[in-house]
This record gives C-alpha cells, structure tokens and sequence, in this order.
C-alpha cells in the first residue's frame, strides 16, 4: 500500500481534493468533551456507537457528528444483503456458526469480489457481522437468513452468499420515512436505541479537521449547521465518513474504477474527508482503486437512490442480459454474469463504455421478465432468484416484485410510463434499422450488423463462448431497435 502512494506522488500530483487533511493544534478552549467522538451516522459508525455503549461508556459521554442533515447515511438507502451469522443464523440453519461457516462464507464472499478484497479485513467483518446482526435483533429489528446454493464456477447471477441476512420490511413506510432499502430498517432501530440512550447527534456538522497533540489524536474541529466552529475534544475518534465516490479529485487521482462512473447511488456527502483526514495523521490506505458497482450507469442520473436513479427504464434495460456491446461495437462478457463481474469489464472497455441492444420483442416488462427471467427497476434487486416478501423469500417467477417505488417516498412512476418518458428523453434510444441504430449510437454501423449477426447465431446454437444461460439467449432481429447507451452505476469505494 505504501508502494501504491509512493508510486502515485512520483508519477501524478496529488489534485488538491484528494490531499490529505492537515491535523490543527487544540484550541485555546474546547467546546465539547467526551470519551467516544464519531464521525458519519451511517451503519458503521451507528454500530461504533452502540459497540462504545456495550463496551461500558454512558450515553451522553458519545458523541456522533453528521455533515448531512439526516441520521444513517446512504445505508439509511442500501439494499444491504449482507454475509451474516449469529446465534440467529445458527438457529435458522440447525447449523453452528463455525469455522467452516465462517470460511463459506469467507471464499464465496472473495469469488463475488473477483478476490480483490484484504483477506485480513474481510475475515474480521464475518466475525464481527454475527455481534451486529445479533445487536440489531436485540433491538427487534427481524432479519431474514437466506442460505443461497454456491455460484457455478462460471459466476453467473446466484447471489453467491452463502447465508445473507435481510431485515424484513415492514408495509407501512411512513415508520421509517426517507429510507428504500432494507438498511434503512437497520439505522433507524440503531438510531432510535442511541437517542434513547442519550447519545448526542449534532445534524449538518462536519468533521473539517483532526486535533492534534504531541503525535495524539485528542479531538476533532467541525462546522456547525449555523457555521461556527467547535473544536470536541475525545478520548477516541471514530472516522466513519464512507466512502469517497463524490470526490471527482479522489476518483480521479485514484483512478481505476471509479473515475469511469457514469452515475452514483451515493449521497454527495461521501467525498472521503475522513481517509484524507486519517491521512494527514500519518495512516496508509489501500484499496483505494476498488469501487462496488453494477452497470447501468446513465449520465445525468445521480443520487436519489432507488427513487431516482435505479428505477428508471433505462437503467432496467441497461442492466438486461441482452446483448451488450462497447463502443467498438464488440461483445465483451456474459452479459448474465454477476453485477461484480460485469462491472470489472465494462471498466476495462474504451472509455468505460456500454451499449446494450434489445428488439422491440423484449422491451416491456412482462417481456423482459419471461425472456431474461429478471425484472424490472420498480424493484430493488434484478436478482432472478430469490425475491423476498414480507415472511419468505422465493423464486421471482413464482412472486410478482414488490413495488417500492412507494408514492410516500415522492417518486412513483410504473416501468411503462418510465420507459416513454426515457424514449421521449433520449436516454433510450429507438431505429428502424441496425444502421441508423449504430449511427444514433455513434458506433460503425457494419461492425455492429456483423456482432448482432452473429450473436443471433450464437442464439440460434444456443452455444454461447461467453457462456450465457441459453434460455437468456434471444435474438435481435425484430425492428424497431433500442439501445441504452451506459457506464458504471457506483454505490461505493471500499478503499480507506
Ligand atoms: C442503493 C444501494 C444499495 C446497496 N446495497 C448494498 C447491499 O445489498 N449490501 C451491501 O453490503 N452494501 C450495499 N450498499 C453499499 C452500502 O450502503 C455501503 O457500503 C454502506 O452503507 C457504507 O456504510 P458506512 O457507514 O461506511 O457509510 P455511509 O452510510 O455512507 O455513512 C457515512 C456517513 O458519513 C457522513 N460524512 C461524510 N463526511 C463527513 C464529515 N466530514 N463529517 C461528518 N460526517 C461525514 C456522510 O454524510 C454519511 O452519513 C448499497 C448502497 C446503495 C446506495
């Protein structure tokens, strides 16, 4: 890791969002004193709280900053299926949560991120995931176990988990207002658990700073929602600010993945202030080339989350497995692979780019749900699998996708109207013919004949080199023609 900054200093300098933060000197006066500061009230630094409450510390001796004005952060927003055990998962399983648990989990979990992740790091978040998931329960939060089979050894689109654990929504959203994902459900019990135990929140705060003192870390100097600056002194610090998709300084710098990124599911407060701050007292990073991600990325849609950002046509379309093509007109994977999968070839494609193809055969909803045995983007997850209802999880054929695009939540469109409006938009793109497909598309028009000819053949054979599922193989020859032209869809960077 340390090779990785050096490397970057000598070829690169360092744009000036992605320096590290300078620690300031303490204050002639402090405006706050406590034994456990946290900075960012996503689900990390909720659980940090509750940990720093289990581990003896009073309530009102915590403290939890937040640049945002909300409490939770984007996993008040995720999805979050999560690798999972616990005395729960024991339970539902008949099974212990061993070793072997453990290491299924582990290597599953390492396939799913075409092994790029610190084996050290991940081994310690299973083990301590089964004390949060088992925290959250105490709290009455219900969580679903899933026990998934393995991936094939051609990843296709199992959810390779071994055991995920899925809090169970509940019907009525007005209880957790603002959230989408089931991660919601998470931060509001962890945030109801520390207001009642007196854990101060200041709102719209942001860390600027760390304080330092003789080589120590004593505190932290932020901004208040009114725009004075404290200084809060602490015995520990916790930076839990995420992740920095944001920052353009920090993806760019730190190229790789997220630079490519055509749209993100992050909130605009993730800009990596707490890895620049850790930085400017001495800490490595690593990792910082990695992002999570699927495709599905379309200029100009950004955060908002599932509202604004997933459920759109485009998006569904994007992230159909029909045929997908980069702007050399070439095929380049499965297109049925894995998000994690497809994401590590679409970044490696010449400007990041993808073009996926549909006949007018395929477009609607019912038709994209019985040829690719997926759904559309009213629902959080394309998973073809599993699809989880309010008490058990089956297979998407046999379950209509829960709507949650909840008219609560401000953002209520059906994929058909959605579909319309991202035709009438430009951001579907319809023709006649291949040829004024391609020219639309800015991509050479015999070049792109020859790759649909022959992918038509290829689903005429059933036989497919990428290895697609034969029954996702469907030919496209039916005009008119459509196409949604998409990059990365970033929801993190797991680097710091
Ligand atoms: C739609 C969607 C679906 C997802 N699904 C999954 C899933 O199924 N499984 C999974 O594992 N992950 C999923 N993720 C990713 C997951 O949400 C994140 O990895 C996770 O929430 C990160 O948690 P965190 O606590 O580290 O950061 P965050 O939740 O982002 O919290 C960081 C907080 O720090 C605050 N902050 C930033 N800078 C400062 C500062 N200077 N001072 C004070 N506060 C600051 C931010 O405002 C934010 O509230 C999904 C994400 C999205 C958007």
């Amino acid at each position: 890791m340390v090779t990785q900054t050096v490397t970057q200093e000598i070829y690169a300098p360092i744009p000036e969002g992605a320096k590290p933060i300078p620690p300031v000197p303490p204050p002639d006066k402090w405006d706050y004193d406590v034994d456990v500061l946290i900075v960012g009230s996503g689900i990390g630094g909720l659980m940090a709280a509750m940990g720093a409450i289990e581990e003896g510390i009073y309530g009102n001796r915590i403290m939890i900053i937040e640049k945002a004005d909300y409490v939770g952060g984007e996993s008040r927003h995720a999805w979050f299926a999560c690798p999972a055990g616990g005395k729960s998962w024991s339970k539902a399983f008949g099974k212990p949560w061993d070793e072997d648990a453990k290491k299924r989990i582990f290597d599953l979990t390492m396939q799913l991120n075409n092994y790029k992740l610190d084996p050290k790091l991940l081994w310690k978040f299973i083990e301590w995931s089964a004390n949060g998931i088992d925290k959250l329960e105490e709290l009455g939060v219900k969580i679903q176990f899933i026990e998934l089979p393995p991936s094939p050894p051609t990843i296709t689109s199992y959810t390779p988990y071994a055991a995920m654990a899925l809090a169970l929504r509940e019907k009525d959203y007005s209880k957790y207002p603002g959230t989408i994902g089931h991660c919601g459900i998470y931060t509001t019990a962890a945030e109801k658990f520390l207001k009642e135990n007196n854990v101060t929140t200041l709102l719209e705060t942001p860390a600027m700073n760390l304080v330092m003192d003789n080589g120590v870390v004593v505190g932290v100097r932020a901004k208040t929602r009114e725009g004075k600056i404290i200084h809060i002194k602490a015995k520990r610090v916790i930076l839990s600010t995420g992740g920095f998709n944001y920052n353009l300084d920090m993806c760019k710098y730190y190229g790789g993945l997220p630079a490519l990124q055509g749209s993100t599911l992050c909130p605009p407060t993730k800009t990596g202030d707490g890895i620049r701050m850790s930085q400017g007292v001495g800490a490595d990073i690593s990792d910082m080339h990695n992002i999570e991600g699927a495709e599905g990325g379309i200029d100009g849609l950004q955060f908002g989350c599932l509202t604004q950002s997933l459920q759109q046509a485009a998006v569904s379309l994007a992230r159909t497995p029909s045929l997908m093509v980069n702007k050399f007109a070439e095929r380049f994977c499965n297109e049925d692979a894995m998000y994690g999968i497809v994401v590590l070839h679409l970044a490696r494609q010449p400007d990041g780019l993808a073009f996926t193809i549909f006949d007018s055969t395929m477009i609607h909803k019912e038709e994209i749900m019985e040829k690719f045995k997926t759904t559309v983007c009213e629902a959080p997850d394309p998973s073809p699998y599993v699809w989880l209802d309010e008490d058990h999880v089956v297979p998407v054929e046999q379950h209509p996708p829960i709507i949650y695009n909840h008219p609560e939540l401000g953002f209520y469109e059906p994929y058909e109207d959605s579909l319309k409006r991202n035709i009438e938009e430009g951001k579907i793109i319809v023709a006649n013919t291949i040829e004024e497909l391609a020219e639309k598309l800015g991509l050479d028009s015999q070049k792109l004949k020859k790759t649909i000819e022959e992918y038509n053949e290829i689903c005429r054979t059933k036989k497919d080199p990428f290895g697609k599922r034969p029954e996702l193989l469907h030919p496209i020859e039916v005009p008119p023609f459509y196409a949604v032209k998409h990059k990365l869809m970033t929801w993190d960077t797991p680097g710091g």
